[in-house]
């Protein structure tokens, strides 16, 4: 059968038109390692956050692609150019909004070898040493974090798709045949009930959304005067449901949740869940990392009772975005709910391919990054630089209380501290607060990012960047101190 097009005509470029050539690679290479070098070495003279207005960047870009290749000094250039300053710098010391999260230097190596080896770990045979390594190197985070040996890794983007896998496997436990028939359309399913608290990071209601079960199916617990999951509310919110008919299937509670760092007693929790059958998933995305330094073990307490874990090296363990891990107890049921083989995809070993784990076919080689990271900085590395982030997280609170301007507003677990300016004679601490964040933020100096506890505007500072020293704490607290002088 001969139903191909015709040959095309002799190609007319020349034969060294494929990759750049490796001279030229070299050179660019070196001078690129060079540039990030003088980046980490000078990141302090950079504002932290961009000084560019929406649409800067954009209108300052040509609207399509050169005609013909530019040469690579001159694309550098324009990243000093165009890119730098609309950039957001995560990696400034002095980055404290939201979660503070850095990479540290040997993360980017791992970062630039994957990117070389540009494998797509599908199968084993496409990438042996992704799916080898990955596992080795999620058991000894597994053992550093304390974590039983019941459970098995799978690394994935972000925090969002691991919780979204997680639910999604509970969702198969109950052998509802939604794989084979879906949920719509049907009358004999009841209304499936996952339960977390109010502080519950939304990545939970984006998973229950994608799945097809309705933002309705999701119940947000009360939490104390501390910010963690009221149990007596959730225990309470339970049997009501299942009086109406509902199917309580799934509870997560959260270590560290995004607003305050707040700690939901997973015990209790996972004694409730023992007791309904329910799956037990615990949203560690931020604070897992701790869970590596022995004096912080008792926020973990019962974490070993759960289904599935979600931790995110890509925020507290120096390893560059994107990298989260998903522990699980059943390995098994993972592959049941996502394992889907195409013809072109079977092979006859017998092997872990790791498509069968997720929603994607390929995965990057993200392990890789993490192990360096785990080499070079070794556990007690690891343990001292995070313990030092708690210690100077522990130090600003102490600066906050010792302050008649300042009051603190949550608890401090880990590194994230929450508080206010509360100057006597002020009457709208809100709009005061609201205003300091935004005169420090404006100054290029820090960043803070804020949240609402108990209907009050709070300050957040978190420490977490490699990078932070007292000094960088200090000049933060110098600055809340001199814009809450003057705005008043
Ligand atoms: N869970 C918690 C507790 C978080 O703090 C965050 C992000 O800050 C997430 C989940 C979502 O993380 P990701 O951006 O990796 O999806």
């Amino acid at each position: 059968m001969k139903n191909h097009e015709k040959p095309l005509e002799q190609a007319t470029f020349a034969p060294e038109s494929g990759d750049m050539p490796k001279e030229e690679f070299r050179r660019h290479g070196h001078a690129l390692v060079d540039w990030i070098a003088d980046y980490f070495e000078n990141i302090e003279q950079f504002p932290v956050l961009s000084n560019n207005a929406p649409n800067d960047l954009k209108n300052a870009l040509p609207t399509s692609a050169p005609e013909k290749g530019d040469d690579f000094d001159e694309v550098l250039k324009d990243v000093e150019k165009l890119i730098l300053p609309a950039v957001t710098h995560w990696n400034h010391p002095n980055f404290h909004g939201l979660f503070s999260t850095s990479t540290s230097s040997v993360g980017i190596f791992g970062e630039m070898l994957s990117a070389a080896f540009d494998m797509k770990a599908m199968l084993w045979r496409t990438s042996p040493a992704s799916t080898e390594l990955e596992p080795v190197v999620l058991d000894w985070l597994r053992q550093m974090m304390n974590l039983s040996e019941n459970f098995k890794g799978v690394i994935y983007d972000t925090a969002s798709i691991s919780t979204l896998h997680a639910i999604a496997m509970a969702r198969e436990k109950l052998n509802l045949g939604i794989r084979e028939n879906g949920m719509s359309g049907r009358a004999d399913l009841p209304l499936l009930r996952v339960y977390c608290s109010e502080q519950t990071h939304n990545s939970i209601d984006k998973a229950v959304i994608l799945l097809g079960l309705g933002q309705k199916s999701l119940v947000k617990i009360p939490t104390n005067n501390r910010f963690e999951m009221d149990v007596e509310k959730l225990r309470e919110a339970i049997q009501d449901d299942k009086s109406k008919g509902h199917l309580p299937f799934c509870i997560i509670p959260t270590i560290g949740t995004t607003s305050s760092s707040s700690v939901d007693n997973v015990e209790r929790v996972a004694d409730i869940c023992e007791r309904n059958n329910l799956w037990l998933h615990v949203d560690t995305a931020y604070a897992g990392s701790a869970a590596i330094v022995p004096e912080f073990q008792h926020y973990f307490k019962g974490i070993n009772r759960a289904d599935s874990i979600v931790t995110n090296p890509h925020k507290w363990l120096f390893t560059p975005f994107d990298l989260s891990v998903l522990y699980v107890k059943d390995l098994d049921l993972l592959k049941q709910t996502f394992s889907l083989v195409a013809e072109y995809l079977k092979v006859s070993e017998t092997v872990t391919n790791q498509m069968d784990y997720g929603i994607q076919l390929g995965r990057r080689f993200r392990s890789l990054k993490l192990w360096f990271v785990m080499r070079y900085f070794g556990q007690q590395g690891l343990i001292e630089r995070i313990r030092e982030h708690c210690r100077l997280a522990r130090l600003f609170a102490n600066w906050v209380d010792d302050s008649e301007d300042f009051e603190m507003l949550a608890p401090v677990p880990f590194a994230l501290v929450c508080f206010r300016a509360c100057p006597k004679n002020v009457e709208d601490l809100d709009s005061l607060n609201e205003k300091i964040m935004n005169e420090i933020n404006a100054s290029g100096e820090a960043y803070l990012s804020h949240t609402k506890l108990n209907g009050k505007f709070t300050l957040r500072l978190s420490v977490g960047s490699i990078r932070v020293e007292e000094r960088h704490l200090r000049k933060v607290w110098d600055l809340l101190n001199k814009f809450n002088r003057e705005i008043r």
